[in-house]
Protein backbone atom coordinates (compact mmCIF):
# COMPACT_ATOMS: atom_id res chain seq x y z
CA UNK A 1 0.00 0.00 0.00
CA UNK A 2 1.36 3.08 -1.07
CA UNK A 3 1.05 5.98 1.53
CA UNK A 4 0.70 9.75 0.48
CA UNK A 5 2.80 11.74 3.06
CA UNK A 6 2.87 15.64 4.10
CA UNK A 7 5.20 17.75 2.70
CA UNK A 8 6.94 20.31 4.89
CA UNK A 9 9.77 22.48 5.39
CA UNK A 10 10.24 20.99 1.81
CA UNK A 11 10.20 17.40 2.49
CA UNK A 12 7.93 14.17 3.06
CA UNK A 13 6.66 13.71 6.31
CA UNK A 14 4.44 10.86 7.65
CA UNK A 15 1.92 11.03 9.50
CA UNK A 16 1.72 10.93 12.97
CA UNK A 17 -1.74 11.12 14.29
CA UNK A 18 -2.27 7.41 13.15
CA UNK A 19 -5.40 8.42 10.90
CA UNK A 20 -5.62 7.78 7.55
CA UNK A 21 -7.88 8.40 4.53
CA UNK A 22 -8.48 5.70 1.53
CA UNK A 23 -7.68 7.02 -1.82
CA UNK A 24 -9.66 4.99 -4.68
CA UNK A 25 -8.98 4.43 -8.18
CA UNK A 26 -12.43 5.63 -9.52
CA UNK A 27 -11.99 3.45 -12.34
CA UNK A 28 -11.78 0.38 -10.48
CA UNK A 29 -13.18 1.21 -7.19
CA UNK A 30 -10.31 -0.60 -6.00
CA UNK A 31 -8.38 1.32 -3.00
CA UNK A 32 -4.89 2.38 -4.18
CA UNK A 33 -3.06 4.32 -1.58
CA UNK A 34 -3.69 6.18 1.83
CA UNK A 35 -3.42 9.45 2.85
CA UNK A 36 -1.77 10.43 6.54
CA UNK A 37 -4.84 13.00 8.15
CA UNK A 38 -3.38 15.56 9.96
CA UNK A 39 -3.93 16.13 13.91
CA UNK A 40 -4.20 19.81 15.09
CA UNK A 41 -0.48 19.43 16.36
CA UNK A 42 0.44 18.17 12.89
CA UNK A 43 -1.06 21.77 11.52
CA UNK A 44 0.82 23.40 14.27
CA UNK A 45 3.89 22.44 13.57
CA UNK A 46 3.76 23.48 9.87
CA UNK A 47 2.06 26.69 10.37
CA UNK A 48 5.11 27.31 12.85
CA UNK A 49 7.95 26.16 10.22
CA UNK A 50 6.00 28.34 7.42
CA UNK A 51 5.98 31.61 10.29
CA UNK A 52 10.04 31.58 9.85
CA UNK A 53 10.16 30.68 6.36
CA UNK A 54 7.67 33.60 5.43
CA UNK A 55 9.99 36.23 7.20
CA UNK A 56 12.51 36.10 4.43
CA UNK A 57 10.63 35.21 1.70
CA UNK A 58 8.30 38.24 1.98
CA UNK A 59 11.94 40.45 2.40
CA UNK A 60 12.57 38.91 -0.96
CA UNK A 61 12.37 41.28 -3.64
CA UNK A 62 9.43 41.07 -5.66
CA UNK A 63 11.15 40.32 -8.60
CA UNK A 64 13.28 37.99 -7.31
CA UNK A 65 9.92 36.22 -6.06
CA UNK A 66 8.59 36.28 -10.08
CA UNK A 67 11.30 34.09 -11.06
CA UNK A 68 10.62 31.61 -8.65
CA UNK A 69 7.13 31.91 -10.17
CA UNK A 70 8.44 31.85 -14.18
CA UNK A 71 10.34 28.69 -13.20
CA UNK A 72 8.07 27.23 -11.98
CA UNK A 73 5.73 27.63 -14.72
CA UNK A 74 8.36 26.12 -16.92
CA UNK A 75 8.13 22.89 -15.07
CA UNK A 76 4.79 22.64 -15.12
CA UNK A 77 5.16 22.55 -18.46
CA UNK A 78 7.68 19.80 -18.51
CA UNK A 79 5.96 17.64 -16.38
CA UNK A 80 2.58 18.25 -17.83
CA UNK A 81 1.76 14.64 -18.87
CA UNK A 82 3.21 12.91 -15.73
CA UNK A 83 1.33 15.46 -13.79
CA UNK A 84 -2.03 14.30 -15.83
CA UNK A 85 -1.52 11.38 -15.70
CA UNK A 86 -1.47 11.13 -11.69
CA UNK A 87 -4.34 13.59 -11.51
CA UNK A 88 -6.55 11.07 -13.72
CA UNK A 89 -5.35 8.48 -11.50
CA UNK A 90 -7.43 9.42 -8.64
CA UNK A 91 -9.92 12.28 -9.68
CA UNK A 92 -11.20 10.09 -12.65
CA UNK A 93 -10.98 12.70 -15.23
CA UNK A 94 -9.79 11.96 -19.01
CA UNK A 95 -5.97 12.94 -19.12
CA UNK A 96 -6.74 15.20 -22.01
CA UNK A 97 -8.96 17.20 -19.22
CA UNK A 98 -6.66 16.99 -16.66
CA UNK A 99 -3.99 18.41 -19.17
CA UNK A 100 -6.78 21.07 -19.18
CA UNK A 101 -6.98 21.64 -15.26
CA UNK A 102 -3.26 21.98 -15.23
CA UNK A 103 -3.41 24.53 -17.99
CA UNK A 104 -5.91 26.73 -16.08
CA UNK A 105 -3.85 26.79 -12.97
CA UNK A 106 -0.32 27.24 -14.63
CA UNK A 107 -2.34 30.51 -16.63
CA UNK A 108 -2.58 31.98 -12.75
CA UNK A 109 1.26 31.41 -12.22
CA UNK A 110 1.42 32.65 -16.35
CA UNK A 111 -0.25 35.82 -14.13
CA UNK A 112 1.96 35.41 -10.69
CA UNK A 113 5.02 36.23 -12.85
CA UNK A 114 3.73 39.66 -13.46
CA UNK A 115 3.07 40.58 -10.36
CA UNK A 116 5.42 42.81 -9.29
CA UNK A 117 3.77 45.39 -10.92
CA UNK A 118 0.51 45.26 -9.09
CA UNK A 119 2.43 45.71 -5.84
CA UNK A 120 3.32 49.09 -6.67
CA UNK A 121 1.52 51.33 -4.11
CA UNK A 122 -0.18 55.17 -5.13
CA UNK A 123 2.25 58.25 -3.78
CA UNK A 124 0.44 61.67 -4.03
CA UNK A 125 3.22 64.72 -3.78
CA UNK A 126 1.82 67.26 -1.65
CA UNK A 127 -1.29 66.07 -0.03
CA UNK A 128 -0.89 69.05 2.04
CA UNK A 129 1.63 71.45 3.43
CA UNK A 130 5.28 69.68 2.98
CA UNK A 131 3.26 66.11 2.93
CA UNK A 132 2.95 63.18 1.13
CA UNK A 133 1.28 60.44 1.32
CA UNK A 134 2.10 57.28 -0.07
CA UNK A 135 0.50 53.85 0.79
CA UNK A 136 2.31 50.30 0.19
CA UNK A 137 1.00 46.85 0.02
CA UNK A 138 2.40 44.33 2.27
CA UNK A 139 2.14 40.35 2.16
CA UNK A 140 -0.53 39.02 4.89
CA UNK A 141 2.44 36.87 6.34
CA UNK A 142 0.79 32.62 6.16
CA UNK A 143 -1.85 31.83 4.99
CA UNK A 144 -3.99 28.85 4.27
CA UNK A 145 -5.91 27.07 1.01
CA UNK A 146 -8.83 24.95 1.49
CA UNK A 147 -9.72 23.02 -1.65
CA UNK A 148 -12.05 20.58 -3.50
CA UNK A 149 -11.24 17.24 -5.01
CA UNK A 150 -12.77 18.07 -8.67
CA UNK A 151 -9.56 20.86 -9.63
CA UNK A 152 -7.02 19.62 -7.48
CA UNK A 153 -3.82 21.26 -9.54
CA UNK A 154 -6.02 24.21 -10.69
CA UNK A 155 -7.88 25.07 -7.64
CA UNK A 156 -4.30 24.75 -4.95
CA UNK A 157 -2.92 26.60 -8.44
CA UNK A 158 -5.39 29.93 -8.31
CA UNK A 159 -4.77 30.51 -4.44
CA UNK A 160 -1.15 29.87 -3.82
CA UNK A 161 0.81 31.16 -7.24
CA UNK A 162 -0.64 34.81 -6.22
CA UNK A 163 -0.42 34.20 -2.31
CA UNK A 164 3.49 33.05 -2.67
CA UNK A 165 4.55 35.95 -5.46
CA UNK A 166 2.61 38.76 -2.84
CA UNK A 167 5.11 37.50 -0.58
CA UNK A 168 2.95 35.17 1.93
CA UNK A 169 3.89 31.68 3.09
CA UNK A 170 0.92 28.81 1.81
CA UNK A 171 -0.48 26.18 3.55
CA UNK A 172 -2.30 23.74 1.34
CA UNK A 173 -4.77 21.49 3.00
CA UNK A 174 -5.84 19.87 -0.55
CA UNK A 175 -8.89 17.60 -1.05
CA UNK A 176 -8.50 14.00 1.08
CA UNK A 177 -9.83 12.63 -2.23
CA UNK A 178 -6.71 13.06 -4.75
CA UNK A 179 -3.57 14.48 -2.95
CA UNK A 180 -0.80 13.60 -5.12
CA UNK A 181 -0.90 16.59 -7.88
CA UNK A 182 -0.88 18.81 -4.54
CA UNK A 183 2.29 16.99 -3.43
CA UNK A 184 4.09 17.54 -7.05
CA UNK A 185 3.39 20.78 -7.00
CA UNK A 186 4.70 21.41 -3.65
CA UNK A 187 7.88 19.07 -5.20
CA UNK A 188 8.58 21.50 -8.24
CA UNK A 189 8.41 24.98 -6.54
CA UNK A 190 10.93 23.62 -4.66
CA UNK A 191 12.99 22.81 -7.64
CA UNK A 192 11.61 26.38 -8.99
CA UNK A 193 13.98 27.59 -6.67
CA UNK A 194 11.39 28.11 -3.35
CA UNK A 195 12.93 28.05 -0.10
CA UNK A 196 11.81 25.51 2.21
CA UNK A 197 8.31 26.29 4.77
CA UNK A 198 7.34 28.64 2.50
CA UNK A 199 4.76 25.82 0.40
CA UNK A 200 3.58 23.41 2.82
CA UNK A 201 0.75 20.51 1.97
CA UNK A 202 -0.38 19.10 5.01
CA UNK A 203 -3.45 16.64 4.57
CA UNK A 204 -6.62 16.27 6.05
CA UNK A 205 -10.12 16.43 6.77
CA UNK A 206 -12.38 18.42 8.93
CA UNK A 207 -10.07 17.84 12.08
CA UNK A 208 -6.87 19.84 10.25
CA UNK A 209 -9.61 22.45 8.42
CA UNK A 210 -11.13 23.34 11.97
CA UNK A 211 -7.29 23.47 13.15
CA UNK A 212 -6.36 25.87 10.48
CA UNK A 213 -9.55 27.97 10.90
CA UNK A 214 -8.88 29.08 14.93
CA UNK A 215 -4.74 29.10 14.91
CA UNK A 216 -3.37 32.70 15.51
CA UNK A 217 -0.77 32.69 12.90
CA UNK A 218 -3.05 31.56 10.03
CA UNK A 219 -3.73 35.42 8.78
CA UNK A 220 -6.41 34.40 5.92
CA UNK A 221 -8.64 31.31 4.32
CA UNK A 222 -8.98 31.05 1.03
CA UNK A 223 -11.84 28.19 0.53
CA UNK A 224 -13.78 26.34 -2.20
CA UNK A 225 -15.87 23.34 -1.92
CA UNK A 226 -19.70 22.92 -0.84
CA UNK A 227 -21.43 25.69 -0.04
CA UNK A 228 -22.30 24.11 3.91
CA UNK A 229 -19.03 23.88 4.16
CA UNK A 230 -18.15 27.39 3.16
CA UNK A 231 -20.33 29.10 4.84
CA UNK A 232 -18.69 27.08 8.18
CA UNK A 233 -15.23 28.11 6.82
CA UNK A 234 -16.30 31.39 6.49
CA UNK A 235 -18.01 32.26 9.76
CA UNK A 236 -15.12 30.61 11.65
CA UNK A 237 -12.37 31.74 10.38
CA UNK A 238 -14.53 35.55 10.38
CA UNK A 239 -14.67 35.23 13.80
CA UNK A 240 -11.11 34.29 14.41
CA UNK A 241 -10.08 37.33 12.95
CA UNK A 242 -9.17 35.83 9.39
CA UNK A 243 -9.33 37.28 6.13
CA UNK A 244 -11.64 34.36 4.44
CA UNK A 245 -12.89 34.19 0.98
CA UNK A 246 -15.22 31.07 0.37
CA UNK A 247 -16.52 29.92 -2.62
CA UNK A 248 -19.25 26.91 -2.54
CA UNK A 249 -21.46 25.00 -5.00
CA UNK A 250 -23.36 26.06 -8.32
CA UNK A 251 -26.31 25.36 -10.52
CA UNK A 252 -25.53 27.08 -13.69
CA UNK A 253 -27.94 27.86 -15.99
CA UNK A 254 -27.54 27.96 -20.42
CA UNK A 255 -30.84 30.53 -21.39
CA UNK A 256 -31.12 29.37 -25.27
CA UNK A 257 -33.50 31.70 -27.35
CA UNK A 258 -34.77 30.79 -30.64
CA UNK A 259 -32.46 32.61 -32.80
CA UNK A 260 -29.50 31.40 -31.29
CA UNK A 261 -27.60 28.77 -33.54
CA UNK A 262 -28.79 25.03 -32.66
CA UNK A 263 -25.69 22.79 -33.66
CA UNK A 264 -23.43 25.07 -31.50
CA UNK A 265 -25.25 25.41 -28.53
CA UNK A 266 -25.85 21.74 -28.62
CA UNK A 267 -22.30 21.03 -29.40
CA UNK A 268 -21.39 23.32 -26.50
CA UNK A 269 -23.84 22.11 -24.02
CA UNK A 270 -23.24 18.65 -24.32
CA UNK A 271 -19.66 19.30 -23.65
CA UNK A 272 -20.37 21.70 -20.54
CA UNK A 273 -23.16 20.15 -18.85
CA UNK A 274 -21.43 15.95 -19.51
CA UNK A 275 -17.65 16.92 -19.41
CA UNK A 276 -15.54 15.61 -16.54
CA UNK A 277 -18.63 13.83 -15.79
CA UNK A 278 -20.18 16.86 -14.33
CA UNK A 279 -17.94 17.47 -11.78
CA UNK A 280 -17.39 20.84 -12.19
CA UNK A 281 -18.73 24.07 -10.33
CA UNK A 282 -18.74 25.86 -13.98
CA UNK A 283 -20.93 22.72 -15.25
CA UNK A 284 -24.22 23.52 -16.88
CA UNK A 285 -26.21 21.79 -15.87
CA UNK A 286 -29.78 23.61 -16.71
CA UNK A 287 -30.80 24.12 -20.17
CA UNK A 288 -33.28 26.62 -20.93
CA UNK A 289 -35.09 26.64 -23.99
CA UNK A 290 -37.02 29.60 -24.74
CA UNK A 291 -40.55 28.64 -26.64
CA UNK A 292 -41.85 25.01 -27.42
CA UNK A 293 -40.32 25.12 -31.01
CA UNK A 294 -36.95 25.39 -29.69
CA UNK A 295 -37.43 23.05 -26.71
CA UNK A 296 -38.45 20.50 -29.14
CA UNK A 297 -35.44 20.76 -31.06
CA UNK A 298 -33.26 21.33 -28.50
CA UNK A 299 -34.53 17.89 -26.81
CA UNK A 300 -34.55 15.93 -30.23
CA UNK A 301 -30.67 17.44 -31.00
CA UNK A 302 -29.68 16.61 -27.14
CA UNK A 303 -30.59 13.00 -27.10
CA UNK A 304 -28.55 12.24 -30.30
CA UNK A 305 -25.88 13.78 -28.85
CA UNK A 306 -25.62 12.60 -25.39
CA UNK A 307 -26.35 9.21 -26.51
CA UNK A 308 -23.49 9.36 -28.57
CA UNK A 309 -21.00 10.20 -25.98
CA UNK A 310 -18.25 7.25 -24.62
CA UNK A 311 -17.91 6.83 -21.13
CA UNK A 312 -14.92 5.36 -20.18
CA UNK A 313 -11.42 5.03 -17.99
CA UNK A 314 -9.68 7.92 -17.71
CA UNK A 315 -6.76 7.14 -19.89
CA UNK A 316 -9.12 5.85 -22.98
CA UNK A 317 -8.29 8.64 -25.29
CA UNK A 318 -11.86 8.40 -26.76
CA UNK A 319 -13.97 8.87 -23.94
CA UNK A 320 -15.55 11.94 -23.49
CA UNK A 321 -15.57 11.85 -19.72
CA UNK A 322 -14.55 9.11 -16.67
CA UNK A 323 -16.11 8.28 -13.46
CA UNK A 324 -17.33 10.00 -10.74
CA UNK A 325 -14.75 10.60 -7.71
CA UNK A 326 -16.67 7.82 -5.40
CA UNK A 327 -18.94 5.26 -4.46
CA UNK A 328 -20.57 7.51 -2.30
CA UNK A 329 -20.94 10.48 -4.80
CA UNK A 330 -22.29 8.16 -7.54
CA UNK A 331 -24.91 6.83 -5.07
CA UNK A 332 -25.86 10.50 -4.22
CA UNK A 333 -25.96 11.31 -8.50
CA UNK A 334 -28.06 8.14 -8.92
CA UNK A 335 -30.33 9.07 -5.97
CA UNK A 336 -31.22 12.34 -7.51
CA UNK A 337 -32.26 10.85 -10.66
CA UNK A 338 -34.63 8.92 -8.72
CA UNK A 339 -35.76 12.42 -6.93
CA UNK A 340 -36.41 14.14 -10.55
CA UNK A 341 -38.39 10.34 -12.03
CA UNK A 342 -40.45 10.70 -8.19
CA UNK A 343 -41.12 14.36 -8.82
CA UNK A 344 -42.93 14.02 -12.19
CA UNK A 345 -39.86 15.64 -14.62
CA UNK A 346 -39.45 13.52 -18.14
CA UNK A 347 -36.69 11.01 -18.04
CA UNK A 348 -35.37 11.04 -21.65
CA UNK A 349 -31.87 9.40 -20.98
CA UNK A 350 -31.24 7.34 -17.42
CA UNK A 351 -27.40 6.87 -17.34
CA UNK A 352 -28.08 4.50 -13.83
CA UNK A 353 -26.59 0.97 -14.17
CA UNK A 354 -23.89 1.39 -16.68
CA UNK A 355 -21.45 -1.14 -15.79
CA UNK A 356 -17.86 -1.09 -18.47
CA UNK A 357 -16.45 -4.05 -19.17
CA UNK A 358 -13.90 -4.98 -17.32
CA UNK A 359 -14.32 -1.98 -14.91
CA UNK A 360 -17.43 -3.70 -13.69
CA UNK A 361 -16.89 -1.59 -9.68
CA UNK A 362 -15.71 1.52 -11.95
CA UNK A 363 -17.86 4.73 -10.33
CA UNK A 364 -19.65 5.26 -14.11
CA UNK A 365 -22.27 6.95 -15.07
CA UNK A 366 -24.14 7.42 -18.29
CA UNK A 367 -25.39 10.65 -19.70
CA UNK A 368 -28.92 11.42 -18.50
CA UNK A 369 -31.50 13.97 -19.47
CA UNK A 370 -34.31 14.89 -18.06
CA UNK A 371 -36.86 17.20 -19.69
CA UNK A 372 -40.08 19.50 -18.40
CA UNK A 373 -38.22 20.37 -15.06
CA UNK A 374 -39.97 22.62 -12.97
CA UNK A 375 -38.48 25.21 -10.38
CA UNK A 376 -40.35 23.49 -7.77
CA UNK A 377 -38.37 20.26 -8.01
CA UNK A 378 -35.71 19.97 -5.37
CA UNK A 379 -33.31 17.47 -8.02
CA UNK A 380 -33.85 21.38 -9.67
CA UNK A 381 -33.02 23.57 -6.56
CA UNK A 382 -30.00 21.34 -5.04
CA UNK A 383 -26.24 20.91 -7.09
CA UNK A 384 -26.10 17.20 -8.74
CA UNK A 385 -22.76 17.70 -9.17
CA UNK A 386 -22.74 14.75 -11.85
CA UNK A 387 -23.40 13.87 -15.54
CA UNK A 388 -27.54 15.07 -15.69
CA UNK A 389 -28.56 18.09 -17.35
CA UNK A 390 -31.78 18.93 -16.80
CA UNK A 391 -34.33 21.07 -19.45
CA UNK A 392 -36.51 23.69 -17.74
CA UNK A 393 -38.94 25.07 -21.07
CA UNK A 394 -39.54 28.70 -20.52
CA UNK A 395 -42.14 30.81 -22.40
CA UNK A 396 -40.63 33.79 -22.70
CA UNK A 397 -36.43 35.55 -22.13
CA UNK A 398 -37.98 36.96 -19.01
CA UNK A 399 -39.50 33.95 -17.79
CA UNK A 400 -36.17 32.23 -18.46
CA UNK A 401 -34.17 34.83 -16.77
CA UNK A 402 -35.53 34.73 -13.88
CA UNK A 403 -34.75 31.14 -12.80
CA UNK A 404 -30.65 31.71 -12.59
CA UNK A 405 -31.42 35.22 -10.75
CA UNK A 406 -33.85 33.63 -8.53
CA UNK A 407 -31.54 30.49 -7.70
CA UNK A 408 -29.61 30.40 -4.36
CA UNK A 409 -26.52 29.58 -6.44
CA UNK A 410 -25.06 32.53 -8.53
CA UNK A 411 -22.14 31.04 -9.88
CA UNK A 412 -22.23 31.71 -13.92
CA UNK A 413 -24.98 31.44 -16.53
CA UNK A 414 -24.73 31.52 -20.34
CA UNK A 415 -26.90 33.16 -22.76
CA UNK A 416 -26.86 31.62 -26.55
CA UNK A 417 -28.77 34.03 -29.15
CA UNK A 418 -27.27 35.99 -31.75
CA UNK A 419 -29.63 39.28 -30.25
CA UNK A 420 -26.95 41.36 -29.15
CA UNK A 421 -29.15 43.42 -27.31
CA UNK A 422 -31.14 40.46 -25.63
CA UNK A 423 -27.69 39.71 -24.52
CA UNK A 424 -26.84 42.79 -23.04
CA UNK A 425 -30.34 43.47 -20.91
CA UNK A 426 -29.49 39.99 -19.74
CA UNK A 427 -25.98 40.71 -18.39
CA UNK A 428 -27.03 43.92 -17.04
CA UNK A 429 -29.96 42.08 -15.31
CA UNK A 430 -29.02 38.35 -14.35
CA UNK A 431 -28.67 37.96 -10.57
CA UNK A 432 -25.18 35.79 -11.05
CA UNK A 433 -21.55 36.13 -11.01
CA UNK A 434 -19.92 35.07 -14.59
CA UNK A 435 -21.90 35.03 -17.70
CA UNK A 436 -21.10 33.84 -20.85
CA UNK A 437 -22.87 34.98 -24.27
CA UNK A 438 -22.67 31.99 -26.56
CA UNK A 439 -20.02 30.87 -24.04
CA UNK A 440 -20.93 27.93 -22.18
CA UNK A 441 -18.29 27.79 -19.81
CA UNK A 442 -17.19 31.39 -18.86
CA UNK A 443 -14.14 31.21 -16.20
CA UNK A 444 -12.07 34.27 -16.46
CA UNK A 445 -9.09 34.24 -17.60
CA UNK A 446 -6.09 34.22 -14.77
CA UNK A 447 -5.77 38.02 -15.71
CA UNK A 448 -9.62 38.78 -14.33
CA UNK A 449 -10.76 37.13 -11.49
CA UNK A 450 -13.60 34.53 -10.56
CA UNK A 451 -16.64 34.81 -8.18
CA UNK A 452 -19.86 34.11 -8.57
CA UNK A 453 -22.84 35.37 -6.40
CA UNK A 454 -25.07 34.42 -3.30
CA UNK A 455 -24.54 30.76 -2.10
CA UNK A 456 -22.04 30.23 -4.89
CA UNK A 457 -19.29 32.60 -2.79
CA UNK A 458 -19.16 33.78 1.33
CA UNK A 459 -16.17 36.82 1.61
CA UNK A 460 -16.09 39.96 -0.77
CA UNK A 461 -12.99 39.52 -3.04
CA UNK A 462 -12.60 36.96 -6.01
CA UNK A 463 -10.23 34.40 -6.64
CA UNK A 464 -6.85 35.46 -8.66
CA UNK A 465 -6.20 38.43 -10.74
CA UNK A 466 -6.26 41.49 -9.12
CA UNK A 467 -8.28 41.15 -6.62
CA UNK A 468 -6.16 38.07 -5.75
CA UNK A 469 -3.63 40.40 -5.23
CA UNK A 470 -5.89 42.59 -2.89
CA UNK A 471 -6.83 39.09 -0.70
CA UNK A 472 -3.30 38.45 -0.06
CA UNK A 473 -1.54 41.78 1.24
CA UNK A 474 -2.86 44.19 3.21
CA UNK A 475 -2.66 48.01 2.70
CA UNK A 476 0.03 50.30 4.49
CA UNK A 477 -0.43 54.32 4.20
CA UNK A 478 2.26 56.56 5.15
CA UNK A 479 1.59 60.53 5.58
CA UNK A 480 5.17 61.91 5.77
CA UNK A 481 6.34 65.25 6.76
CA UNK A 482 9.59 66.72 6.91
CA UNK A 483 9.43 69.43 8.77
CA UNK A 484 11.66 72.61 8.00
CA UNK A 485 11.56 74.32 11.85
CA UNK A 486 9.09 76.69 11.54
CA UNK A 487 7.05 75.62 14.77
CA UNK A 488 3.30 76.05 14.21
CA UNK A 489 0.50 76.26 16.65
CA UNK A 490 -0.28 73.23 19.49
CA UNK A 491 -2.61 71.66 17.82
CA UNK A 492 -5.56 70.02 19.42
CA UNK A 493 -8.03 69.75 16.53
CA UNK A 494 -8.39 66.83 14.20
CA UNK A 495 -5.72 67.85 10.96
CA UNK A 496 -7.03 68.62 8.05
CA UNK A 497 -6.69 69.84 4.90
CA UNK A 498 -8.58 72.86 4.81
P1 LIG B 1 -16.27 19.61 0.02
O1 LIG B 1 -16.96 20.80 0.55
O2 LIG B 1 -16.73 18.26 0.45
O3 LIG B 1 -14.71 19.66 0.42
C1 LIG B 1 -13.94 20.81 0.18
C2 LIG B 1 -12.85 20.88 1.24
O4 LIG B 1 -13.44 21.01 2.52
C3 LIG B 1 -11.96 19.65 1.29
O5 LIG B 1 -10.62 20.05 1.46
C4 LIG B 1 -12.48 18.90 2.50
O6 LIG B 1 -11.48 18.16 3.15
C5 LIG B 1 -12.99 19.99 3.40
N1 LIG B 1 -14.12 19.57 4.24
C6 LIG B 1 -15.06 18.62 3.92
N2 LIG B 1 -15.95 18.51 4.93
C7 LIG B 1 -15.59 19.40 5.87
C8 LIG B 1 -16.13 19.75 7.15
N3 LIG B 1 -17.24 19.18 7.63
N4 LIG B 1 -15.51 20.72 7.87
C9 LIG B 1 -14.41 21.33 7.39
N5 LIG B 1 -13.85 21.01 6.18
C10 LIG B 1 -14.43 20.07 5.44
O7 LIG B 1 -16.29 19.73 -1.57
P2 LIG B 1 -15.81 18.67 -2.65
O8 LIG B 1 -16.81 17.57 -2.72
O9 LIG B 1 -14.39 18.33 -2.49
O10 LIG B 1 -15.92 19.57 -3.99
C11 LIG B 1 -17.10 19.72 -4.73
C12 LIG B 1 -17.82 20.99 -4.37
O11 LIG B 1 -16.95 22.12 -4.57
C13 LIG B 1 -19.03 21.26 -5.25
O12 LIG B 1 -20.06 21.79 -4.45
C14 LIG B 1 -18.54 22.30 -6.24
O13 LIG B 1 -19.54 23.11 -6.82
C15 LIG B 1 -17.63 23.10 -5.37
N6 LIG B 1 -16.68 23.86 -6.16
C16 LIG B 1 -16.84 25.22 -6.21
C17 LIG B 1 -15.98 25.98 -6.97
C18 LIG B 1 -16.12 27.47 -7.01
O14 LIG B 1 -15.15 28.13 -7.33
N7 LIG B 1 -17.25 28.03 -6.68
C19 LIG B 1 -14.93 25.35 -7.68
C20 LIG B 1 -14.82 23.97 -7.59
C21 LIG B 1 -15.68 23.23 -6.82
Amino acid sequence: MRDIHHFINGQSVPGTSGRFGDIYDPNTGKIQARVALASGAEIDDAVQKAVKAQAGWGATNPQRRARVMFAFKALLEKHMDELAVLLSSEHGKVVADSKGDIQRGLEVVEFACGIPHLLKGDYTEGAGPGIDVYSLRQPLGVVAGITPFNFPAMIPLWMSAVALACGNAFILKPSEKDPSVPVRLGELLIEAGLPEGVFQVVHGDKEAVDALLVHPDIRAISFVGSSDIAQYVYATGSAHGKRVQAMGGAKNHGIILPDADLDQVVRDIVGAAYGSAGERCMALPVAVPVGAKTADAFIERMTDAARALKVGVSTDAEAHYGPVISAAHKAKVEAYIQMGVDEGADLVLDGRGLKLQGHEDGYFIGPTLFDKVTPQMKSYQDEIFGPVLQVIRAETLEEAAALPSQHAYGNGVAIFTRNGLAAREFVSKVNVGMVGINVPIPVPVAYHSFGGWKRSAFGDLNQYGEDGVRFYTKVKTVTSRWPDGDIGDQAFIIPTMK
